[in-house]
């Protein structure tokens, strides 16, 4: 593909600058030399209208949720209402230093104050830290309190973490990172909770269970009140991986299932965007118990106003800098005053119709492993749909009929997942494209499936080497290889 460094000419140019007037020599030395440049950088250069040209069409080779259906199941992919994003830009929020004196930044203050009790209500829990960027980092956020819980209670033996087979990655990440080992737990033929299997692992090495509610599966464990009760009478906790919130937002409580810790990922159920590695926010909800513990600094009201309190002997300490992804909390803040309590209810009402309508017409088709009523979301499998046919191929397929594929291969319980979320977003109209799509692509798959080997056929690139891509980024582009 051609890049904008390869159309490069000298002649061209987009922009005049001012001659220099900053006197180099004498700031120079004020850098290590071998951060010093000792030519001049290889800008590409471009007239002004060639560059713009450049960038609008790099940007339609992008799909969005602005784009159209965007079913990554366990994402949350919804779309991100813009006046949140116009808040955010209001200039005494997005220029406000993050070391302003308090007293000049009493709006944010409030805002953050509002926002965590207003999670905490959502959750059913007492106390919420707004710092974490991501649910990874309110999952590791979350397992250093349970570190540091057990610590203060002296019973250093519990070092296991308990883990369903259905996990998300990030739970095993997070819980080994902060030294506990994992045991995994082997679901039940249901794809809940097996009791039996929880009993057989509980024991007084076990520091916590971490949950994912409703489940990978988008099922929800209908025995959740027997798993936290018998997590809690072996002495341990229970984390709840809040991602699936938005299966029941606004209608029932993590606290009131037993959670003591549970986080949330304000960039999936609180519309704000996400993908691309872009920003986001975790924040965690603890029980009372925890609370002590959480990071600091922590936003408290006073008869003076608003302000940042360091005085938490008992705290993990920060982590992240400051008080975390602001603008990320802003726009969820937003997004929770735009819907109300009611707009909440209905958006987790909304994303189950839309889901169970899905699963009911696609398992015509697909094969439906766990056939039950879902949560926000379901897995199909792709496998026994043709010979030498194969999730990737249908994923693949879906690119051709302008659809953004669903999460596949996750959870790892189902062979060949397709793991679809539609979210309330949607109307009917789209979900029956994409179920009209679907029904093609199986036809193909028995007719014609050299279709889907070759697909995607109408996309800017075909498929890519995703191993050597992860491995090997090529970040920069050869002609400026040799700067400084
Ligand atoms: C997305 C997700 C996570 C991780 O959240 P990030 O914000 O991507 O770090 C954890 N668990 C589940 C179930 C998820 O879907």
């Amino acid at each position: 593909m051609s890049t904008i460094f390869d159309q490069s000419r000298t002649e061209r140019v987009g922009g005049l600058f001012p001659p220099l007037d900053v006197p180099t020599r004498k700031v120079d030395h004020l850098l290590p030399t071998s951060l010093v440049r000792t030519r001049a950088p290889r800008i590409p250069n471009k007239s002004e209208p060639e560059l713009v040209r450049h960038y609008t069409r790099l940007s339609k080779m992008n799909y969005g949720v602005d784009d159209g259906l965007y079913p990554l199941g366990s994402c949350t992919m919804k779309y991100n209402p813009k006046i949140c994003e116009d808040l955010a830009r209001i200039p005494s929020f997005a220029g406000l230093h993050p070391l302003a004196d308090a007293r000049h930044a009493q709006g944010a203050l409030r805002l953050l104050h509002e926002m965590s009790e207003r999670l905490c209500g959502i959750a059913g829990l007492a106390a919420v830290t707004l710092q974490p960027a991501a649910g990874a980092h309110g999952e590791l956020t979350g397992m250093f309190l349970v570190k540091r819980h057990f610590e203060e209670r002296k019973e250093p033996m519990r070092t296991r973490i308990l883990l369903p087979d259905s996990a998300h990655g990030t739970n095993p990440a997070s819980a080994t990172l902060a030294g506990f080992t994992v045991t995994e737990l082997a679901s039940g033929k249901d794809g809940l909770v097996d009791l039996e299997a929880l009993d057989a692992s509980l024991d007084e090495t076990v520091a916590a269970i971490m949950l994912t509610v409703p489940n990978t599966l988008g099922l929800f464990e209908s025995r959740i009140l027997d798993v936290t009760e018998r997590v809690h009478s072996a002495g341990a906790l229970s984390y709840f991986d809040g991602a699936n919130l938005n299966a029941f937002l606004g209608r029932a409580r993590p606290g009131d299932m037993g959670a003591d810790l549970f986080h949330f990922n304000l960039h999936k159920t609180f519309s704000t965007p996400h993908g691309g590695g872009g920003p986001g926010a975790g924040p965690l909800a603890v029980s009372a118990a925890l609370a002590d513990f959480l990071p600091v600094p922590r936003v408290v009201h006073d008869p003076e106003g608003y302000r940042l309190d360091w005085d938490a002997p008992r705290s993990i300490g920060s982590v992240h800098s400051f008080y975390g992804n602001f603008s990320v909390v802003l726009k969820a803040y937003a997004y929770l005053l735009l819907l109300g309590d009611e707009g909440l209810r209905e958006v987790s009402e909304n994303a189950v119709l839309n889901a169970n309508y899905l699963q009911e017409r696609l398992k015509r088709t697909y094969r439906l492993p766990y056939d039950r009523l879902c949560k926000h979301e379901f897995v199909l499998s792709g496998a026994g749909l043709a010979e030498g046919v194969s999730t990737l191929d249908i994923a693949k397929r879906l690119i051709d009929y302008g659809f953004h594929p669903p999460t596949i291969y996750f959870p790892l319980v189902v062979k060949e997942a397709l793991m679809i979320e539609p979210t309330e977003c949607e109307s009917k109209e789209t979900l029956d494209h994409f179920i009209a799509a679907m029904e093609t692509i199986a036809r193909e798959a028995r007719e014609n499936p050299e279709l889907l080997h070759e697909a995607p056929r109408r996309a800017p690139v075909r498929r890519l080497d995703q191993t050597r891509a992860a491995r090997n980024p090529v970040l920069r582009h050869p002609f400026d290889e040799k700067a400084p």
